[in-house]
C-alpha cells in the first residue's frame, strides 16, 4: 500500500491533503490513469474549460460493465467522489470531481440500430445520428456533436424535432444500470419501475451509472432547418412577434430565438421543419405577417444531412474545442415581457438567451409520468454568458441577472447551473420527493453524491 501524502488544490482554491489510494487493487480490463500519466491532462479536460484545473484523483477508462461496477466498488470502499463521464459536457464539470474518481464511458459507445435502437452511455451525438440515420431511423436528440447521450438522455433530451417526437428520455424503453451497491440492472417499465421512471429526466450522475440505453426509434424523415433574417432593431417585436407564433404551431414545426447579447443586441429565428419545404411556407408567412422578415433560408434536406447541418458537420466534424462559459436556465410557462429580455441582453457582453420551444409531442406526457416535469411549459431559455478572459464571479454576476431578471421560473436539469437559486424545486418541481426516494432507495450510502445530486 502506497501511504505518500499529496496535496490537491480545489476548484474553489481551498487545498486539502489526502492519501494516494489504494489504487493496485482496482484491477480494470480497461485503463486507470493517474496524475503523472503522460495523458492525464488530456482526460481530465471537460468541455466546459472554466473547470480545466480541476484535478480528478484517477480516471477510470472502463472497457466493459464489470469495470463501472469496480469502480463503484472502489470509491464506495475508499470513499471517493465518484462520477461517470459520458460526453464530458456537463455545464459544471460535474462529471470531473476534485480528488475523485471519473468512470469513463467513452469506450462503450456504438449504436445497434432499429425498432429498438441499443446505445452505448459512451456514444456521441453525432455517432448516434450516423449509425441511426444511414439505417433510417431517427431519435430525437441533442444538436451539438460531441453531448453524450449520457447526460442527454437522462436530463431529458430537447431536439430540433422534439415537438413532433417528444424529448430523448420520452423513448427510453430500457437501460442497463450499474447501482452504487455494484449490481447491474435491467431495467424497464417491469424490472425496477421506479429507477426507469426516474432515468427519465431524473438527471445525470443520480442512482447509478448507465452503460447502455434501449430506444424506440422512429422511421427517418426528410427536414427543412430554416433561418429568418429579422430588420436589425427590430428585436422587441421579433421576440414578441416569435412568443406570439408559438400559441398555434403544428406539431411538425420547432423553433428557436436566440436572443445575442451586444450593443447593440441582435435576434434570430431559426427552426426546424418535419416534411417538404411546402408545408412549411404558410406557418413561415404566419410569423412574416406579424414582423417584417428580411430573408428566409430554407434548406430541405435529408434526416441524416440535417443533423450533420444542425451539428456542424456537413464537410466532416472540426475537432472539439471546450469553451470558458458560465450557463443557466429558466422554463416559461407565459409570455417573457419582450422589452425586458431585448434589455437583459443589452450589455457589452458575448453570451445570449436562446429560446426553444416546447409543446407538442412533450406536452402529451404527463409531468409525473417521467421524471422530466416540464410538461406545460411553451419554451425553456438557455442562458449563457462567456467566461473567456473574464473573471468567473463577473460573469456569474451577469449571468444571475438575466436569468433572475426574465421573470420565470424552473430551470431545465441539462442546463445544470451550480448557482440556481432553490435547484431542487426549479429542475423536478413536485417529482423532487419522488426522484429523492429512489435515489435514496438505490444510493443509501450517497456514494454519487455532488452539489446537486437528488
Ligand atoms: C455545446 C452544448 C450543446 C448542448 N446541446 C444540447 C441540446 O441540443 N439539447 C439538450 O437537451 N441539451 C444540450 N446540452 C446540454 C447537455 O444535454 C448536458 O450538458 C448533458 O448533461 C451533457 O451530457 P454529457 O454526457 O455530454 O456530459 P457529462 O459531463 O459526461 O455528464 C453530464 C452529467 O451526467 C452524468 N452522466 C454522464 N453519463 C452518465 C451515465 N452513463 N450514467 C449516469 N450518469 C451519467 C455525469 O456524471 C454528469 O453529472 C448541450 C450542452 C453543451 C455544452
Amino acid at each position: 500500500m502506497d501511504f505518500r501524502r499529496r496535496t490537491f488544490i480545489g476548484a474553489a482554491g481551498l487545498a486539502f491533503t489526502g492519501w494516494d489510494r489504494d489504487w493496485h487493487r482496482l484491477r480494470l480490463s480497461g485503463r486507470l490513469v493517474l496524475p503523472g500519466d503522460p495523458d492525464y491532462d488530456v482526460q481530465r479536460r471537460p468541455f466546459n474549460t472554466l473547470y480545466e484545473q480541476r484535478r480528478p484523483a484517477a480516471i477510470a477508462l472502463c472497457a466493459t460493465e464489470d469495470d463501472v461496477a469496480r469502480c463503484l466498488e472502489h470509491a464506495s470502499r475508499e470513499r471517493l467522489p465518484v462520477a461517470a463521464r459520458s460526453g464530458r459536457h456537463s455545464y459544471a464539470g460535474y462529471s470531473v470531481p476534485e480528488g475523485g474518481l471519473v468512470v469513463d464511458l467513452a469506450a462503450l459507445a456504438g449504436v445497434r440500430p432499429g425498432r429498438e435502437a441499443v446505445v452505448g452511455a459512451g456514444t456521441s451525438m453525432i455517432e448516434l445520428y450516423e449509425r441511426l440515420g444511414a439505417a433510417g431511423r431517427l431519435l430525437p436528440g441533442g444538436t451539438c456533436r460531441s453531448v453524450g447521450i449520457g447526460g442527454l438522455a437522462l436530463g431529458g433530451g430537447i431536439s430540433v424535432v422534439a415537438r413532433a417526437y417528444g424529448l430523448t428520455c420520452d423513448h427510453l424503453v430500457g437501460a442497463r444500470v450499474v447501482t452504487p451497491d455494484g449490481c447491474l440492472r435491467r431495467v424497464d417499465a417491469e424490472h425496477d419501475p421506479d429507477l426507469f421512471w426516474a432515468l427519465r429526466g431524473g438527471g445525470g450522475g443520480n442512482f447509478g451509472v448507465v452503460t447502455s440505453f434501449r430506444f424506440g426509434t422512429a422511421p427517418a424523415r426528410d427536414l427543412v432547418p430554416f433561418v429568418l433574417i429579422t430588420p436589425p432593431g427590430a428585436e422587441v417585436d421579433v421576440f414578441g412577434a416569435w412568443q406570439e407564433w408559438l400559441a398555434d404551431l403544428p406539431d411538425e414545426l420547432w423553433t428557436a430565438c436566440r436572443l445575442e447579447m451586444g450593443r447593440p443586441p441582435s435576434a434570430l429565428v431559426s427552426g426546424c421543419w418535419v416534411g417538404t419545404p411546402e408545408g412549411l411556407a404558410p406557418w413561415l408567412d404566419r410569423f412574416a405577417a406579424k414582423v417584417p422578415v428580411l430573408s428566409r433560408d430554407v434548406r430541405p434536406m435529408d434526416y441524416l444531412t440535417a443533423m450533420r447541418h444542425f451539428a456542424g458537420c456537413l464537410d466532416g466534424c472540426p475537432p472539439v474545442e471546450g469553451n470558458r462559459f458560465v450557463a443557466s436556465s429558466r422554463v416559461l410557462r407565459g409570455p417573457v415581457d419582450p422589452a425586458t429580455a431585448v434589455r437583459l441582453v443589452d450589455r457589452p457582453r458575448s453570451g445570449a438567451i436562446l429560446f426553444d420551444s416546447f409543446g407538442g409531442a412533450i406536452a402529451r406526457v404527463r409531468p409525473d409520468a417521467t421524471a422530466f416535469p416540464h410538461r406545460d411549459a411553451s419554451a425553456s431559455a438557455q442562458i449563457f454568458v462567456d467566461a473567456t478572459g473574464v473573471a468567473e464571479a463577473e460573469a456569474r454576476r451577469e449571468l444571475a441577472e438575466v436569468r433572475d431578471g426574465l421573470g420565470a421560473s424552473g430551470g431545465y436539469v441539462n442546463y445544470i447551473d451550480p448557482e440556481m437559486p432553490d435547484w431542487r424545486a426549479a429542475y423536478y418541481g413536485r417529482n423532487h420527493a419522488r426522484l429523492h426516494r429512489v435515489a435514496r432507495r438505490y444510493d443509501p450510502d450517497r456514494v454519487l453524491a455532488f452539489p446537486q445530486a437528488v
